[in-house]
């Protein structure tokens, strides 16, 4: 990870480009753009619109008339901003604090992906004058980001939605909400949308709101996605898209569409979902090596799924994973802890890692074949047919299972061994 000094040399060559005023987009470039919407924030003309490109990714688009280079954007870009977060997070904690938690209420357990840790955590900040954003569906399951001064809004932001949210104006709603707010506010989201909330908030703003992001494995396309349910309902209108159900334990993908049809599946036999999370075939470029995945984070608590939580603590209801990385996401913890309704375990950070590289480590390799299956879906192709021609092949699985970190070692030891076996023999006097 990069250093203080190394850290400050890249922000002294940022504030360099940035006097040179041009849009961030144009800075960082496409493939590092991880569609926050803080730069169309930002931007004091609206010289900056943010649509899904062909991908089904969300991405700017600058106005080149209307622009004035000023540079602004640049300022609440996270991709740029996060060199001097780094050195104004040196606050957050290097070893986060670690737990298990859940909800004491089964409801809110059993309708959230993990634990339902973030559900307990937003009723706390309600409940004390307080408002949370986060991701809900919106229409056409397009997942978006809303502002909620109740629980039952709360309760629309519960489970993981995997396809990008579209953020429009929440940071500027949450600026404009701790002017009508007594207490804490709360955004939610990705590790990329937090940084950006982050980068708009001036220090004593930041006071008063508590960030909160996901271990992110990255998004998959929203266009991938809706290709995907197009064809899976024959183009019914559907009802209700839960990507972790749980009435058959932790991990099923349950959807209903308006005429009753049910698609219910265990998660790793959904075809979009391997796709995603197995084979990593269309997910945004930039989650291929996300600069948010690293510590120290910048949001004051972190959460997960516990994969590899200790047995005593494991329950197929589910079970978050919880960092704690600031003074004000240990305060917050607690108080959500006092009011009765959520359990917390300490447990060491590395027990909570260990099967969630995400909390420390952003590399994911980009398969070769994620430009053509995205080519392949611009041009009009069935998801069934990219499936086929795209996903890899059984022998393609068996022999990168066999190459597996540990695998390769034994596989290139013995290769060395091999050869120098022969090569000694070459040397050997030959008995008769
Ligand atoms: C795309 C994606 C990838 C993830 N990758 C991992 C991973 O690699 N490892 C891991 O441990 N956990 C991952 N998670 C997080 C995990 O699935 C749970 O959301 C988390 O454990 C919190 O669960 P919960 O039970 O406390 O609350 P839940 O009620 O399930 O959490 C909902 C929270 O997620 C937010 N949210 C949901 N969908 C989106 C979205 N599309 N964009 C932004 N915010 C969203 C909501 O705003 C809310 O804050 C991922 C989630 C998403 C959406
Ligand atoms: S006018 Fe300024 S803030 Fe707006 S896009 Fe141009 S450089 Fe960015
Ligand atoms: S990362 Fe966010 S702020 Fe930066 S260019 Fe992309 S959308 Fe704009
Ligand atoms: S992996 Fe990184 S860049 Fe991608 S959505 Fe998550 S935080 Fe943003």
């Amino acid at each position: 990870m990069q250093n203080r000094h190394e850290a400050l040399i890249q922000m002294h060559e940022q504030q360099l480009i940035m006097k040179n005023g041009k849009p961030c987009i144009d800075v960082i470039g496409f493939a590092r753009c991880t569609g926050c919407f803080g730069c169309q924030a930002a931007c004091p003309i609206g010289a900056i619109v943010i649509s899904l490109d062909a991908d089904g990714f969300y991405k700017p688009v600058i106005n080149q008339q209307t622009c004035s280079e000023c540079g602004m954007c640049q300022r609440r870009c996270p991709v740029i901003a996060s060199q001097e977060q780094l050195l104004a997070s040196a606050g957050n904690w290097k070893e986060p604090k670690a737990y298990a938690a859940w909800s004491k209420d089964d409801d809110v357990r059993l309708s959230s992906s993990s634990g339902g840790f973030f559900s307990e955590l937003a009723r706390q900040v309600i409940e004390n004058e307080g408002a949370v954003a986060g991701c809900a569906w919106g229409e056409n399951l397009t997942p978006e980001h809303l502002l909620a001064h109740t629980m039952p809004e709360v309760e629309k932001m519960r489970g993981s939605k995997y396809a990008p949210s579209r953020c429009g104006n929440i940071y500027q709603e949450v600026i404009a909400a701790l002017s009508k707010h007594e207490g804490l506010l709360l955004f939610s989201g990705t590790p990329c949308q937090v940084a950006a909330m982050d980068a708009a908030l001036s220090q004593e703003q930041r006071t008063r709101v508590l960030l909160v992001e996901f271990i992110c494995h990255g998004v998959p396309s929203l266009s991938v996605f809706h290709r995907y349910i197009d064809e899976l309902f024959s183009g019914d209108k559907v009802e209700s898209y839960t990507f972790r159900d749980k009435s058959l334990g932790w991990q099923t993908v349950l959807a209903v569409s308006s005429h009753g049809k049910r698609h219910h599946v265990i998660a790793s036999n959904d075809t979009f979902i391997k796709g995603f999370s197995i084979h990593h075939i269309y997910m945004m470029e930039s989650c291929y090596q996300c600069p948010f995945a690293h510590l120290p984070r910048v949001a004051d608590i972190t959460m997960g799924d516990f994969w590899g939580c200790p047995e005593p603590l494991y329950d197929k209801r589910g079970v978050s994973v919880v960092l704690v990385n600031t003074e004000k996401g240990m305060k917050a913890i607690e108080a959500a802890k006092n009011r009765g309704l959520l359990e917390l375990q300490t447990v060491s950070f590395a027990e909570a890692v260990a099967k969630n590289p995400r909390a420390i480590t952003g590399d994911h390799a980009l398969p070769q074949k994620r430009r053509s299956f995205l080519n392949g879906m611009i041009a009009g192709k069935s998801f069934a047919a990219l499936q086929t021609a795209f996903f890899p092949s059984r022998s393609e699985l068996l022999w990168s299972s066999f190459l597996n970190d540990d695998h390769k070692l034994l596989f290139l030891r013995n290769i060395i061994f091999s050869a120098l076996r022969k090569f000694r023999g070459l040397f050997l006097p030959v008995h008769q």
